[in-house]
Formats: structure tokens, sequence, C-alpha cells
């Protein structure tokens, strides 16, 4: 028997409607660098995502699914491209602007760009890579930044503000079927080509839902979200959208990402929340160490996308800043888990949850896969790889213009489980701890050890700021721990120290590592997490003292 309900599609175009009006007055602070940040209302941004709607569609000839590609930083132009390009039936894709060229041309090949916006200050980027980006049309350009770098090209150039000013505010929007492609993020390829996952509107609506529960990130239209994660990494958590479902007013930082204009900020308007990964926070919680700042307002923080020490939760415990840890993927859209601890518990007992990775929310399904194929229980010991499956979770890569679909085996299961390469514990209530990923767990004569425990165990020391280990080959036990530390300010290196500390920590004795290394800064990748590849080969090529 069929319901009786109305069958509506769950569509970006109903989040921009809704949030054009119902909360018309929320809104889009954008920082300049100027005295004065930017201002402008959901119900402003709703009109000029509908001219650039028209503009798309009339001056540009987009009529179906092509893809329109941004190359930007988190500001409000880029919330308008998020809402507009969906909402038309087109395709958006974000581009990660801190990829090296050769992917970016891959990717824009790949997904079959015909037009990309792009800020004024990302041109000098852009403009050399023009010849190779044969598939586009059109650039558009938004914000401060020289153009003459665009001449002799051979697409067309766009203003963006030219380009939509007295267009019609109002559109007869289609009816898109809500499984039709709305957005589109490819995984930043450390192994091999990179991937695209395609996200459909129902995943983004039935996500935006989601990272609005109260077990998630909870916002209202009382809140302040500060989106440090850039808009390219995973539609930026999702939060463009889920703001504009609720009402949520976006702080957005643009290209001022450095930690001092991100206290400055914070301090003068006040967000509620953030999120970034946790490399951000312990850049933050450096800066505000020298030149103390307020950061009261954030009274909940969302941190993820690399695992966050809990030395780094304590520290900004004592800020008056609670972090709350998440997992996700860009196959997951990407709210995997959120380690929101469960009810009636004291500060004491919710700690143990609140270093986990969090617990499954109802969209999510969870299980843990042993080496061979069998099942795992949840009973806090048993270690396996994660597998999730859901209504926004990938099911597949892109393929390409004329491809199908992809199910690589190692990352879909028979059954269609995303498998996500992650290896960690599920606790009987459903809380995830991970241990490592599988690619960085280091085999020991037969046993692993973890990465992840060791650097967290690390980065509690009162000398190191940040810390990474990674496995090298060793002709005894087949791999060890490298463990490689960035020394605070004026601490100096005392390797046996840092080695009882750890026993003392509870690192068992076979674990701790005997090949050390100080360097300056731990490497990172596109979206700001530890880079162990690089570690893994400057020690081949010993770089590494
Ligand atoms: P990339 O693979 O390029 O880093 P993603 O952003 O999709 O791209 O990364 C997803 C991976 O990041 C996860 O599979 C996991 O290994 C790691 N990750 C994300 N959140 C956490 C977390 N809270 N703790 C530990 N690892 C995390």
């Amino acid at each position: 028997m069929l319901s009786t309900m109305q069958d509506v599609p769950l569509t970006v175009t109903r989040i921009l409607s809704h949030g054009m009006t119902i909360h018309g007055k929320s809104q889009v602070t954008t920082w300049t660098g100027e005295p004065e940040p930017h201002r402008r209302s959901f119900a402003e941004i709703g009109r000029r995502a509908t001219q650039l709607v028209h503009a798309l569609h009339d001056e540009l000839g987009i009529d179906g699914d092509q893809r329109v590609a941004t190359l930007m930083w988190n500001n409000a132009e880029h919330v308008e491209a998020y809402l507009a390009i969906p909402s038309m039936g087109a395709v958006l894709h974000t581009l990660n602007l801190r990829l090296p060229a050769e992917q970016l041309v891959w990717i824009v090949k790949h997904a079959d760009d015909k037009v990309v916006i792009v800020n004024g200050s990302l041109l000098p980027l852009l403009a050399p890579l023009l010849p190779q980006l044969t598939s586009l049309d059109h650039v558009v350009v938004s914000g401060p930044g020289d153009r003459s770098v665009l001449d002799g090209a051979s697409v067309r150039v766009h203003e963006y503000e030219e380009l939509i000013a007295g267009r019609p505010t109002t559109y007869d929007w289609p009816e898109l079927d809500e499984r039709q492609a709305a957005a589109m993020c490819y995984t930043s390829g450390t192994t091999g080509d990179p991937k695209g996952v395609v996200y459909s509107h129902r995943s983004i609506y039935l996500h935006s839902m989601q990272v609005n529960m109260c077990e998630s990130m909870g916002l209202t239209d009382k809140d302040t979200t500060l989106v440090v994660v850039p808009q390219f990494h995973v539609n930026a958590w999702g939060l463009p959208h889920a703001t504009f479902m609720s009402g949520v007013n976006m702080l957005m930082p643009d290209r001022f990402l450095q930690p001092a204009p991100l206290a400055d900020m914070i301090e003068r308007e006040r967000p509620t929340h953030a999120a970034a990964v946790p490399t951000i926070w312990q850049g933050l919680l450096a800066e505000v160490t020298a030149n103390p700042r307020d950061l009261t307002s954030m009274a909940n923080v969302t941190i993820g996308g690399a695992a966050c020490p809990p030395s780094l939760m304590e520290a900004y415990d004592k800020l008056g800043v609670r972090l709350c840890h998440a997992w996700g993927m860009t196959e997951t859209s990407p709210l995997g888990t959120m380690a929101n601890p469960p009810a009636g518990l004291t500060e004491e007992q919710e700690w143990p949850y609140r270093i986990t990775q969090g617990r499954f929310p109802a969209g999510v399904e969870a299980r843990l896969v042993g080496p061979g194929g069998e099942h795992l229980p949840w009973d806090g010991e048993s270690a396996g790889e994660l597998e999730v499956r859901g209504a926004w979770i990938a099911g597949a890569y892109y393929g390409g213009a004329d491809g199908e679909a992809l199910r690589p085996e190692d990352k879909f299961s028979e059954d269609g489980w995303l498998k996500t390469g992650d290896v960690g514990v599920i606790s009987e209530d459903g809380f995830l701890t991970l241990t490592d990923r599988a690619k960085d767990v280091i085999k020991s004569g037969g046993e692993w050890i973890s990465s992840v425990e060791l650097e967290n165990a690390l980065m509690a020391h009162p000398d190191v700021a940040e810390a990474a280990v990674v496995a090298v080959p060793d002709e005894k036990w087949g791999e060890r721990p490298l463990a490689t530390v960035v020394l605070k300010e004026g601490a100096t290196a005392d390797y046996e120290a840092l080695k009882v500390f750890l026993a003392e920590s509870g690192i068992a004795k076979w674990q701790l590592p005997e090949r050390w290394s100080v360097i300056a800064s731990v490497p990172k990748t596109s979206v700001g997490k530890f880079d162990k590849k690089v570690i893994r080969k400057q020690y081949a090529q010993g770089e590494l003292d």
C-alpha cells in the first residue's frame, strides 16, 4: 500500500526560497580586511542568486545539467553561487584552490566544466591554466583583483556584478527530480586520480536537516557560525545549505584565514559557533596565547576532518570554548558522526565520550569489518574497517562525461556500503573511536600501532606544538614509528624525556618510537590536514635527521 502523503521533491531550490523569505533578515557577513566587514541579508542573497540564474541561462547558455565551477573563498557571492546553480538544474562544482595545477586541470576537464566563477584575487592561479582548460567557455570574475592577467584569454570574460545587475529577481523555477545531481566535489586524490562525488538535491536537503538537529550542530537564527572550513571542502560541511534552511547567520572569512584575522573577527563579530579542521584551531590557540583575545562567544565549535587531539580540547575548555568532535568524508557529505555525549552525565563522565569521533545519526548506518570480511561486534574493543551507508553517503564516483559511475572494489562493498578506509572500534551505544586510517597504521612485528594515539599523546606535552607519526620500513619489525615533532618556541628537543612522557601517558613500551625528528612545521594537505605521505617521502630521501 502506498502512503497518502504528497510527493514533494527535496531540492536546493526549496532551501533557497525558504531562506530568502522566512529568514530574509538573517545575514552573511564577509570579512574584507577593511574597517567594516561586508553584510548582506538572506533576502538579498536570494534575489542576487536569482539574478545569477537569469544571467547563467540567458547570457551564458546554461540550460541543463552543465557543470558551473567556482574557484572562490568563503564569501557572500560564493553562497549565491551555491544556491543559484543547483536551483536552476545545473551542477555546482567547487574547485579546491589549493590543489596542484595539474590536478585542477584534470578535474575541470573530467567534470567538463563550462563556466567558472572566480574571485579576482585568485586570477593569478587560474589565468596560466586557461589554455589547458579547454572545456571552459566563460570566466565570471567577482571581487577585488587585477583583471589584466586575463588579457588575450580565449574564453569570454564577465564581471559578476555587471552580469547580474538589473536582471529579474524572480524565476520560474523548474520542478527538479530530487535524485538529480546538484553539486560535485572531488576527493583530494592522495592516491591515484581525484574521484568525483556527486551530491543530489535530496542528499543535500536531508544532510542539511541533520546538520541542524540538536544532536549535530543544532544551530538556530539566534546563532552566527564562523565558516572557516572552505566552501570547496565538502560543501563547507553542509553549512551554507543548513544555515539557509534555519536562518543561521554566517560569518565568512574570505581570504583572511590566518590566525590573527580569525581572532580579530571572532572578538569583533562574536560568532556563537565555528567549523574548521584541527590545524586551524592549533594556529588560533598559539595566536591567542601570544596575544589574548576574547573567544568566549563561541559556545560550541565543530572540529573534524582529522583527529582532534584531546589536549587541544582541554586547552579550549580553559578558554571557555567547547570543541565538538565530528567525523566525515567527501563521500559522506560529510556529516558521519558527532561527539555530543549522551544525556545525564557530569562533565567528568562526558569526557570519554567527547574524545571519541562521536555517534552516528539516524541517517547513517555503520558496521565494522574485520580482515577476513567478517562483521565485528560493537563492544568498544573489536577493531575493524568502518563501512557506512545512508541517504547522504556516496554509492559510486562520477565516471566522466561518457562513463558509467565508478564503483572501485576497494571503496564499495559488494552490497553497496562505502568502505571508509578508517579503522576503529564502536561502543555498544554507537560511539565511534578511530584508531587510524588503514594506510597510516604502523604494522610492527604483526601488531598494529596507532599513529593517532602516539600523536595525541605527544601533543599533550607542554613543549610540543604539533606531532605527526608515520610508519617507516624496519628490517626486524617490518615497520616502526617515526615521530616528527614541532617544538614550541624556546623549547629544546629531549627525545628521552618525550619517550618517558609517552610511557607515562599509557603508551606500551614496544610502541614507543626509537626514530625521532624535529621539524619546523608538519606538511599540510590542500585542506589543512597532516600530509603524512610527504613526511614518508622526506624520510625515504634522507631529508629528516
Ligand atoms: P582527504 O581524504 O583528502 O583527507 P576527506 O576530507 O574526504 O579528504 O577526508 C576524509 C578522511 O578524513 C576520513 O576518511 C578520515 O580518515 C579523516 N577524518 C575526518 N574526520 C576525522 C576525525 N574526526 N578523526 C579522525 N579522522 C578524521
